[in-house]
């Protein structure tokens, strides 16, 4: 493997769009021929800078674009704008082999009621961060990047069971992934012959927060019940186990555009 990759992480401040942001930069520092630009969104500054000094080396840049909350859609505009600048800035003055725009940041919606008591305005809200501002980077970042035989494109969505399953519970959760799926596969249609690809990543259960707070506000005691369960007997997913199966997906470019993967097929 040569060449440079640029990598965009979308939510790289903590949990699992951290852990790929380390496993992506650890992989290509033992390559030789090959460096990486990595830029790493999200909302906390802090966070985003601590994971950009433990990352960065020789073969690793990085650069951090802070404060951009996926639900404030009345600065969405102005928060792409960033985003599109720090690109801007890395188009110029590099040549890359490879783009990838890595879709991560997600949330849960409320999980304690069903679908009979929602209340439509947080169902908005969830839209807004996970899939109206998905659309979004989507868009920007096949705009930003020119279609080229010598960088190939890839957009990944991080995905989940539930995109292709419903269940009880997770109403705005099922249908935002399956959305986020969809216009995956819709992209991976249109671009086909632009050196372009697109995937869906289904992580798994990973054992990080956001299944702590799944376990702790599910309105289902039967899930509840199942999920303590698979926490205790050690069944969830270490981040760091899932972060290389993805990463080792996309470097070696083994999977159909337009798919669905899970960390269980592969
Ligand atoms: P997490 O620890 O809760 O992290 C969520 C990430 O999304 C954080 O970086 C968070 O940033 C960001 N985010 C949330 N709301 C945001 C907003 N309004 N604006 C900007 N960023 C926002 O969860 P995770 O497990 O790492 O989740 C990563 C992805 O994996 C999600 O898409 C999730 O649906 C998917 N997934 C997770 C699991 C699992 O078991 N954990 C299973 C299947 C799929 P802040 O720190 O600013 O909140």
């Amino acid at each position: 493997m040569t060449g440079h990759h640029l990598c965009i992480i979308v939510g790289a401040n903590r949990g699992f769009g951290r852990e790929i942001a380390l496993t992506y930069a650890s992989t290509i520092t033992t390559k030789k021929n090959v460096k990486l630009s990595l830029v790493l969104i999200g909302r906390n500054r802090e966070q985003l800078r601590s994971t950009a000094q433990s990352i960065e080396n020789d073969s690793v840049h990085v650069s951090t674009v802070a404060n951009f909350d996926l639900g404030n859609i009345d600065n969405l505009d102005e928060n792409i704008g960033a985003v599109s600048s720090a690109i801007e800035e890395l188009i110029k003055s590099n040549t890359f082999s490879k783009s990838i725009l890595i879709n991560n940041a997600g949330t849960l919606g409320d999980l304690s009621v069903t679908v009979k008591d929602y209340n439509w305005k947080e169902a908005k809200r969830h839209l807004d961060v996970n899939v109206t501002s998905f659309v979004a980077l989507c868009s920007m970042f096949l705009k930003l990047i020119p279609v080229s035989s010598t960088n190939q494109r890839v957009i990944v969505n991080i995905s989940s069971l539930y995109a292709t399953q419903p269940c009880a519970y997770w109403g705005t959760y099922c249908m935002t992934k399956a959305a986020r799926d969809q216009l995956i596969g819709v992209i991976a249609l249109e671009e086909e012959g632009n050196n372009t690809k697109t995937l869906n990543y289904a992580p798994g259960p990973l054992d990080n927060e956001m299944q702590a707070l799944v376990r702790n506000t599910i309105g289902d005691d039967d899930q509840r019940e199942k999920l303590r369960e698979g926490f205790e007997k050690g069944q969830l997913v270490n981040m760091s186990d899932s972060a290389k199966k993805l990463v080792n997906l996309i470097l070696s470019d083994s999977y159909e555009s337009g798919s669905h993967v899970d960390f269980y097929d592969i």
